[in-house]
């Protein structure tokens, strides 16, 4: 069984008596160590989709099963622990605290998990995690004191901390210049190659899906292409 297996999701949201059907029967496998772009027009149904595979949106019927679990049967408690300890997210926004400096935010889930963990060790982890992501000179600036490619580095030192096996990213380049979007692409290209990080990067970009092993388009609440591979190496 693959890593992630969604079984004819549907999801429909209510805008008082009005129903929005925004997923319509999706049906999609995605392996353990697999980089794969989502791919769709603005209102398409990507981020609908990514909050259902992070675990922070629940389906309205159809089966979500996750590292060999079907998540509806769990309990609240096993849901949450399963979201904290398999999934990092990576947003557009970058989504720092403001006053917080960069070792602050990437400590800041550590505050719900690892209870184990000293304060000094907590620390040692995010630091190290932000010279992995090549930080290591700006770990006491505050969120205002980076720029954007920073703040976004900050953000996937924050979503490495609870060691996923799976990275979520909506649109991470959304709001980044083509160099610096380049820096941030060869940076989860090493997570997913390197440290076989199962990656999901939605974006609606054509060059960004470039670095993506597989690409899967989303229209009309639907998948429209399960297979499509990207020839390896032909990122620009
Ligand atoms: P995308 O990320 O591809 O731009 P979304 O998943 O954000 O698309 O949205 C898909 C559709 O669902 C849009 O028409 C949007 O307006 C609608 N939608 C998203 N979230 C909600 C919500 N919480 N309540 C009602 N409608 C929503
Ligand atoms: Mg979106």
């Amino acid at each position: 069984m693959d890593l992630i297996e969604l079984k004819d999701v549907h999801k429909t949201y209510y805008l008082g008596e009005v129903a929005v059907p925004v997923l319509k029967g999706v049906t999609l496998s995605i392996a353990r160590r697999e980089l794969v772009a989502l791919m769709g027009a603005s209102g398409s149904g990507k981020s609908t989709l990514m909050n259902l595979l992070g675990c922070l949106d629940n389906a309205s019927s159809g089966e979500y099963w996750l590292d060999g679990k079907e998540i509806s049967k769990l309990t609240a408690k096993e849901y949450a622990r399963l979201r904290n300890r398999t999934i990092g997210f990576v947003f557009q926004s970058f989504n720092l605290l403001p006053r917080t400096t960069a070792l602050e935010n990437v400590m800041m889930p550590l505050t719900y998990s690892r209870e184990y963990l000293s304060e000094q060790q907590k620390r040692q982890h995010a630091a190290d995690l932000l010279r992995k992501v090549g930080l290591a000179d700006r770990i006491d600036h505050q969120q205002s004191q980076l720029s954007g490619g920073e703040q976004q580095r900050v953000a996937i030192a924050r979503s490495l901390v609870n060691q996923p096996s799976i990275l979520l990213a909506d649109e991470p380049t959304g709001n980044l210049d083509s160099r610096t979007s380049k820096e941030i692409l060869q940076m989860f290209q090493q997570l997913n190659s390197v440290d076989g990080i199962t990656i999901i990067l939605v974006t609606h970009d054509q060059e960004v899906a470039q670095w993506a092993q597989r690409i899967i388009r989303i229209k009309d609440g639907l998948l429209e292409d399960n297979s499509e591979p990207v020839e390896a190496g032909s990122a620009t």
